[in-house]
């Protein structure tokens, strides 16, 4: 049977698309698009001329046998969203595991993710990090997400609306405090690529005096929560020094 390609695309530069990418979106036969229409474009771009059919959250699962069948009679099909890296706060999820349930090969063309992108430009720790995907877009909700993360120690990767970003961080110095180190990673690989860091309140200041930061697309990243003294238990913590003691 045929493969199931999940191919990443640019998430703004055209240049970052893969050879990979290019050679399968030409060599399937057929494209499953978020937005029909919004990858004729990208494919107009590179001069592919392949058919395509629209796959999003809401049919999702009616199209499931549509590719089943595509796929059991040897035809491979490509999954693409509009932007970066199907699946990622993007739609694909069900036909995935549909496809994996079902014994059909799925395969990954990687390439640009916003979320990763930011993350290894934010010059904050990135052995472990957690990504939230969009934070809600009413206060409410934001803070009670924001709140059960207080304590997460991982550097924690969200999406979010610049229009939003003013409420987001007010929420942000609210429910964790002004200190944490935040970085807003906005228009990556665009023009106006701006990648800003500093504390929870400075970037409050900051986005308040320059209305441009409110535009495009943006990626948000907040420091984990610090470790906090006294975590070991007393017992840990004399067992460790006993070591210590027998270190030369
Ligand atoms: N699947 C995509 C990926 O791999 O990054 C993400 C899709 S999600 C619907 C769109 C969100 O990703 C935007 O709201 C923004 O938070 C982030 N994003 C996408 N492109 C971006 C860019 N060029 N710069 C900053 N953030 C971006």
């Amino acid at each position: 049977s045929g493969t199931l390609y999940i191919v990443a695309t640019p998430i703004g530069n055209l240049g970052d698309i893969s050879q990979r990418a290019i050679d399968t979106l030409t060599q399937v036969d057929i494209i499953a698009c978020e937005d029909t229409r919004h990858t004729k474009k990208l494919l107009s771009a590179f001069s592919i001329t392949n058919k395509t059919f629209s796959l999003h959250d809401h049919n999702e699962r009616q199209k499931q046998e549509y590719i089943a069948k595509l796929l059991s009679s040897g035809k491979n099909v490509a999954l693409v969203s509009d932007a970066g890296t199907p699946l990622i706060s993007d739609p694909g999820f069900h036909i995935v595991r549909f496809c994996r349930e079902h014994g059909f090969n799925v395969s990954p063309i990687p390439g640009a993710c916003a979320a990763i992108s930011a993350l290894s430009a934010a010059g904050l720790p990135t052995d472990r990090f957690s990504f939230e995907g969009f934070l809600p877009s009413k206060t409410g909700a934001r803070k009670a997400i924001l709140s059960s993360l207080a304590n997460e120690a991982r550097t924690m990767v969200f999406y979010d609306a610049p229009r939003r970003a003013i409420d987001t961080v007010q929420d942000i110095v609210e429910v964790l405090g002004g200190e944490r180190t935040i970085v807003i990673a906005r228009e990556l690989t665009k023009t106006f690529e701006t990648i800003y860091s500093d504390t929870a309140s400075s970037i409050l200041a900051w986005l308040s005096q320059d209305p441009n930061q409110l535009k495009g697309e943006m990626v948000l990243i907040i420091e984990g929560a610090p470790e906090k003294e006294g975590q070991l238990t007393p017992e840990v913590e004399n067992t460790l020094k006993l070591l210590l003691n027998e270190l030369p």
